[in-house]
């Protein structure tokens, strides 16, 4: 995850959120129920993070990844991304968030 460039704050860390976080925050409001997505961190409300299905991820070991085989790796990563697919997500300065969120 690279740093973004903030108007406010310059350059700061990234928090992954997705469509309707992002909306929220753009309104002004922290939102009341946020869910951390385990193998991303991506905080997401509680529609799109019933949306995705960690089951399927929960004995991925990210730790071992590096003994899998080429094509083990691009059946991980093409589930992962059909997975993912299904939620729009976006990135917000931590800064940013972080403001919203001492307001709220
Ligand atoms: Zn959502
Ligand atoms: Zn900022």
């Amino acid at each position: 995850m690279s740093p973004i460039n903030c108007a406010e704050h310059g350059l700061s860390d990234t928090i992954q959120v997705c469509e309707h976080i992002h909306a929220e925050l753009s309104a002004g409001h922290f939102p009341g129920e946020i869910h951390i997505d385990p193998i991303f961190w991506i905080k997401l409300c509680a529609a799109c993070y019933g949306k995705i299905d960690f089951e399927k991820f929960k004995d991925l070991d990210f730790s071992a990844l590096a003994e899998r085989t080429d094509a083990e790796l691009e059946e991980i990563e093409e589930n992962l991304n059909a997975s993912y697919l299904v939620v729009k997500t976006s990135y917000w300065c931590g800064e940013c968030y972080r403001d919203i969120q001492s307001r709220s």
